[in-house]
């Protein structure tokens, strides 16, 4: 019998993190943890989060019974550093998971995320978790880093972005009316390919099917944590037949209330096995939505910008903490990021959590738990290995900006940087560094403190 009193306890005890302690008698410390994963979903693209005319009632009733962050982010704004900062809860600075010339890796990369990485696979199951990765998951391909390497006990899903493996002659209308046979990408099962090109119309309703599967599964069993990484709404957008024009957003909205669905099977599954009450969700996304693909493209909402762009738009996500009966139910306005997932889940698991790196997470459980003001007063925003942004409490200053993934060539030079009070203005769009230049210093010095906090490492992102 879980007891998840005793993790209150242990967290009221000491917010240290305590470990490696071998999975003990009482199971109970040990929550099961899902952390549904989206990409290139947009900060406005969920009903909870504002839009008008996409309809996500499953996601609305997490965040209505869970805690519905509003400044919560996302370490890149494109795919790859963004899962491996998710993965490490380190800048991918510190790893050589970020790059100027290769944003993400392809499927001619010879790189992915070094073996010497810690996951949030690796940290749990060394707690005696249960760990399965299904979906995207774009930390490099070949064998030795896919995620069965990484300290996952299974993987099913594609291993790098759905629509890479382009298949050259098929139709220009490629993207506007998407057909699985003209992306060429391989579905796994461990390491093995089991499907190729992937049936993209079935893949959310299969991992759906999976992550409900192993749920049930690991019912009486073990603790289990489970990365259900989306591998949409990312074009080529797909959808399953019955989810084909119900949304009044078009095939966009089709396919962010197919993953609302999805949710909604997931919490089921969780309510219908009694789980419940023992098990922390998470959902979130890697990035922000790919504007360049207009109507294919989701939505950032008021926020600037969207994927591959250091504004507000390419790396603030709609986030969702559920656990019900443990967290507090409500909106959280306090800062976070996918790189605390890390410590965050190591409290909460009692695992052990590296301490030979550098980590760049904090752990969030005390605001999860206990409505404490988050850990977090900063966030360095990176595009490709070059800070262009930093954040402290309200004010961002940026020192370059690049607009949309696929439009502006050469990053802007902002000298003195542009200034923005988040707070008064979250859309980006009033440059106070002329009447708070003492704020303009200090952001400066905060991006000097951390640069030098940097590592020269290889790069994988260019490996090839
Ligand atoms: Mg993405």
């Amino acid at each position: 019998m879980r007891s998840f009193q005793c993790v209150l306890m242990l967290l009221l005890a000491s917010n240290a993190l305590i470990g490696p302690a071998p999975m003990s008698a009482d199971e109970g410390a040990s929550p099961n943890v899902v952390v549904i994963f989206c990409d290139d979903l947009g900060y406005g693209d969920l009903g909870c989060f504002g839009h008008p005319t996409i309809r996500t009632p499953h996601l609305d009733q997490m965040a209505a019974e869970g805690q519905k962050w509003t400044e919560f982010y996302v370490a890149a704004s494109v795919c790859s550093p963004s899962r491996a900062a998710l993965q490490t809860g380190r800048y991918p600075i510190r790893n050589g998971m970020c790059s100027m010339k290769r944003r993400v890796l392809f499927p001619d990369s010879t790189g992915g995320l070094p073996p010497s990485e810690v996951t949030l696979g690796r940290m749990l199951k060394n707690r005696g978790y249960a760990t399965h990765a299904i979906g995207k998951w774009h930390l490099g391909h070949l064998p030795k880093f896919l995620p069965t390497q990484h300290g996952y006990d299974s993987y099913f899903g594609i291993p790098y972005s759905n629509d890479m493996d382009f298949v050259k002659g098929s139709s220009k209308r490629r993207f506007e009316d998407p057909e699985s046979k003209n992306f060429n990408v391989p579905l796994m099962q461990g390491n093995k390919i089991i499907e190729r090109p992937a049936d993209q119309t079935t893949i959310t309703k299969r991992f759906t099917g999976r992550a409900c599967a192993l749920i049930r599964q690991h019912k009486e069993d073990q603790p289990f944590f489970i990365y259900l990484a989306h591998n949409l709404p990312h074009v080529p957008l797909f959808r399953s037949s019955e989810f084909e024009n119900v949304s009044r957003r078009g095939l966009y909205g089709d396919v962010i209330e197919e993953i609302d669905w999805s949710v909604g099977q997931v919490l089921g599954t969780l309510r219908e096995t009694g789980l419940d009450k023992s098990t922390l969700v998470v959902f979130t996304s890697d990035n922000g939505p790919w504007k360049s693909f207009k109507q294919q493209g989701g939505s950032a909402g008021l926020l600037r910008d969207g994927k591959g762009s250091t504004w507000e738009g390419g790396m603030r996500e709609p986030t969702v903490f559920w656990w019900p009966g443990t967290i507090p139910s409500g909106v959280v306005m306090e800062m976070g990021s996918t790189l605390d997932l890390l410590p965050t889940l190591g409290s909460l698991a009692n695992a052990k959590v590296p301490d030979d790196r550098v980590l760049d997470g904090l752990d969030l459980s005390p605001t999860l738990l206990e409505n404490k003001p988050s850990p977090r007063s900063q966030m360095i925003y990176y595009h490709g290995d070059e800070v262009f942004a930093v954040r402290q409490g309200m004010y961002k200053a940026h020192f370059k900006t690049k607009t949309s993934y696929q439009g502006q060539r050469e990053a802007e030079v902002h000298d003195p940087p542009l200034l923005f009070h988040l707070g008064h203005d979250p859309g980006e769009q009033h440059d106070v560094a002329k009447i708070y230049p003492e704020v303009v210093k200090r952001l400066e010095g905060l991006k000097a403190d951390h640069e030098a906090t940097v590592e020269p490492i290889e790069n994988q992102m260019t490996l090839r």
